[in-house]
């Protein structure tokens, strides 16, 4: 996939609404801030744009109180445990209840449990105890796990190693960046909640932006951790745009961009809603438009996140089928109102060069603007210099670089043309020629001398930017 990292800084600063559907995975229903106003609370978040919301069990009466509000509300799910602070109180009649309870239809996860060495309300050892028996429990039931881990990250992860749970999140996610990579490396998730929005939250403001999106939560933990505007307050689900919002920002995608992929996430994680099964021909990320027109490709990079999910940015980009001239431009309707349409999917677009022209043509009579993401290898694919036939239909081009040399190009992109690398060179030379604007692209991974891929471009006169490996989109 060659799509560029975000380029842009006009993005949507917190806005405070995000007009489609969230979950927040982590609140506190039960608790007795919500006596006065709970079903109002639980209506605010329906309005808001909710989707699901998780009702997280602290004790066995607040795990009891969230399967009563489940019940009740469809869009309402709960998760069962005893927080760290009360683990003094977990006895075997209490894993008995829980593994019963955890039959129920409405409960989708093991929580919170987890190490709170910040309080110590419960002996250490004890939460250690506890919280090995609610990892047995995530094992034998097959939910996944929600952990609290408050200043406790070394034993947090020594136990999940040994506990051999691969399903789960770490909410409120307040580590550093060895644990966030070390947690995300086991196969666990990390919920962000409103102290992202806190103006002393830096640590965790840079952790938020390379967090990749396969690994994204977000949550409220309400009452507590109100986000800003609103700290001081009561917090509450509804509160969780500015939340989303202020991810959205730090990442560089839209609030929508945010909410779709965390809701994708969450739905995968916690097994509620449905999942996209049917590929997007066109998809929206930002203010621009993408066109997944191919899934075959002439590399087969040891980056390439196909090789690895069905998803960018919370669309599918798997197709069943490669679409028709006509399907494509019925994806895009009117292409005015967005800054670009790219072709940019799940493949190399200029396989399929004369539907690339029909398309891009049809654009461009609508006033939209046209850019291609490519691996460069077009003259090699068509066995002929195609630059001429993309002029004028064509304003920008963005090419994958990805090595300073030829053995390094073969090692990472694995091409199925030899001198592929030197041919990328040539296109980038000959793309000058006939498109205004002509940007080479390399991914920072080792092995790749960033700089000699930035001479290569710049004495080529064009643009050079070093894309983060695994920023997709
Ligand atoms: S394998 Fe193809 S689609 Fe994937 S990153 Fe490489 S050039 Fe792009």
């Amino acid at each position: 996939m060659n799509t560029p990292a975000p380029d842009q800084d006009n993005l949507s600063p917190v806005s405070g609404h995000v007009p489609v559907s969230l979950i927040d995975t982590h609140c506190h229903l039960d608790m007795k801030e919500f006596d006065e106003d709970r079903d109002e609370v639980i209506r605010r978040a329906r309005e808001s744009g909710f989707e699901a919301l998780i009702t997280v069990g602290s004790d066995l009466a607040g795990s009891i109180k969230g399967m009563e509000l489940a019940g009740r509300h469809d869009f309402v799910f709960s998760a069962i445990g005893i927080h760290p602070h009360d683990a003094k109180d977990f006895t075997e009649d209490t894993y008995a209840r829980l593994k019963t309870w955890s039959k129920n239809g409405k409960v989708v996860a093991i929580g919170e449990t987890g190490l709170d060495y910040h309080y110590d309300h419960s002996p250490r050892d004890t939460q250690r105890a506890v919280f090995r028996r609610h990892l047995e429990l995530g094992r034998e039931t097959g939910l996944p796990v929600i952990i609290h881990s408050r200043e406790a990250g070394p034993d947090t992860l020594e136990i999940l190693t040994d506990s051999g749970v691969t399903s789960g999140v770490l909410h409120c996610f307040s580590g550093d960046q060895s644990m966030a990579e070390q947690a995300m490396s086991m196969g666990f998730y990390l919920s962000i909640a409103g102290p992202v929005t806190f103006r002393k939250s830096a640590q965790l403001r840079d952790i938020v932006r390379g967090i990749p999106d396969d690994y994204l939560l977000v949550e409220t933990d309400a009452p507590y951790l109100t986000p800003e505007p609103w700290r001081g307050k009561r917090n509450e689900p509804s509160f969780m745009v500015n939340t989303v919002a202020e991810i959205a920002r730090l990442r560089k995608v839209s609030p929508e961009d945010m909410a779709r992929i965390t809701t994708l996430n969450a739905r995968r994680l916690f097994g509620i809603g449905t999942i996209p099964e049917k590929a997007a021909i066109a998809y929206q990320i930002r203010d621009s438009l993408y066109l997944n027109i191919t899934n075959r490709c002439t590399n087969a990079c040891s980056f390439c996140i196909r090789f690895r999910s069905d998803f960018v940015k919370g669309h599918n980009l798997r197709l069943g089928h490669e679409p028709s001239g006509g399907e494509v431009k019925a994806a895009i309707g009117d292409p005015s109102p967005y800054r670009e349409i790219v072709f940019c999917g799940y493949g190399e677009p200029l396989q399929r060069l004369d539907l690339v022209k029909e398309v891009a043509g049809w654009v461009k009579e609508r006033k939209g603007r046209v850019r291609i993401n490519t691996n460069g290898h077009a003259n090699l694919i068509h066995g002929r210099n195609v630059l001429p036939e993309l002029a004028g239909l064509v304003d920008s081009i963005s090419i994958s670089l990805d090595a300073h040399d030829e053995a390094t190009y073969n090692r990472i992109c694995k091409p199925v043309f030899t001198n592929a690398f030197s041919e990328v060179v040539l296109f980038i030379r000959e793309a000058k020629k006939y498109i205004p604007d002509v940007r080479v692209t390399v991914v920072e991974l080792e092995g790749v001398d960033v700089e000699k891929s930035r001479q290569i471009a710049e004495s080529l006169g064009a643009a050079f930017r070093v894309r983060k490996l695994d920023a997709v989109g």
